[in-house]
């Protein structure tokens, strides 16, 4: 059977991994009745709990008997992280939207296309209607489809404890592999987007080993606006080349104010290899991310130049 997509640690059955499966009897997943009894679970006894909104990622961890955290809060059922709202200034979506949810909503598909279209790129059916968009942000994958359009927008976060609300710039959130701001006594409960993109040309492009089902071997989102022939604004992140998603600022300061011209492209693809640091795996190789990366970027300004 190929093993392209399989991280090589989650291989079942190997010689090195002999136990095959975990023993559910060994895991324990509670259902509390509101908002408050699940943030008190995970205050009153710190790092014993962890959240299970759809599972898409841990019950994959769980078949390869690579759960380690026994202790699981079902946040399924509460309606506080879920639900898409929007006022003049913003578009606030709930931590549990599915991605079945974020291609149906239709003022996400107008002014956040860069999402949709992650979300529709994202696993097949089964996955898009149980995969959620906070469990794709706190899994910290940095091949993770929603990062990188999420980054582009700007979108800022809310993080809920007993001790409170707080929001913070998703842009910072993850600090290295798998290592984010969040506490052990904290949900992520809403991710907000400024509506400020209606002028502006979105760019999303993931590329897999195939078009469907794949993870990404790169993930480039863009959006940008040109005055005069020249950019006037852009942000642009690129995921599966760095630990992290990574939202690349000094491309976007070099682009800003120049022509949309040949030479600009060249400048800002040697620019973008000071942001990101790919490397080899089972899915890829740093040469073949770096150049796609490259190209990317530059069909983006191809694209912003209409
Ligand atoms: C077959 C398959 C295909 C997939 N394809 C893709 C793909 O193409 N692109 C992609 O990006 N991903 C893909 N995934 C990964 C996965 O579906 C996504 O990462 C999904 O968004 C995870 O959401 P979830 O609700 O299922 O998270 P869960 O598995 O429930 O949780 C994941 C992690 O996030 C934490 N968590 C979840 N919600 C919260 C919250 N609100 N607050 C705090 N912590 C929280 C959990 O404790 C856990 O550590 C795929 C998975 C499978 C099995």
């Amino acid at each position: 059977m190929s093993l392209h997509r399989l991280h090589e640690d989650l291989r079942v059955g190997s010689a090195r991994l002999p136990e095959v499966r975990a023993f559910v009897p060994h895991y324990q997943l509670t259902t509390p009745a509101s908002l408050a009894d699940a943030l008190a679970l995970l205050t009153n006894e710190p790092g014993v709990w962890k959240p299970f909104a759809g599972g898409t990622d841990l019950m994959v961890l769980l078949e390869a008997g690579k759960l380690a955290h026994r202790n699981y809060v079902n946040i399924w059922g509460l309606h506080e992280l879920r639900g898409i709202e929007a006022n003049d200034s913003h578009v606030t979506v709930g931590a549990l939207t599915t991605y079945t949810e974020v291609q149906a909503d239709p003022i996400l598909s107008r002014e956040f296309p860069m999402l949709c279209q992650a979300a529709s790129e994202t696993g097949g059916l089964a996955i898009q209607n149980r995969g959620t968009l906070g469990g794709n942000i706190v899994n910290a994958s940095p091949a993770a489809d929603s990062p990188p359009a999420l980054l582009a927008y700007d979108a800022d976060i809310e993080l809920v404890s007993t001790r409170g609300s707080r929001w913070l710039p998703y842009q910072g959130f993850h600090t290295g592999y798998k290592q984010m701001h969040i506490d052990p006594d904290e949900l992520l409960v809403r991710i907000r987007l400024p509506r400020n993109t209606g002028d502006m040309t979105h760019y999303y492009r993931k590329v897999g080993t195939r078009k469907a089902q794949a993870i990404s071997k790169v993930c480039f989102a863009g959006v940008g606006k040109t005055e005069n022939g020249q950019i006037a604004d852009t942000r642009m992140a690129v995921g599966s080349v760095a630990p992290i998603v990574v939202r690349c600022v000094l491309t976007e300061n070099l682009l800003r104010g120049r022509k949309l011209d040949d030479e600009t492209a060249g400048i800002a693809c040697e620019t973008l290899l000071h942001e990101i640091s790919p490397i080899d795996d089972i899915r890829s190789t740093a040469k073949y991310r770096l150049q796609v990366a490259k190209n990317l970027l530059v069909d983006f300004l191809r694209t912003l130049r209409g």
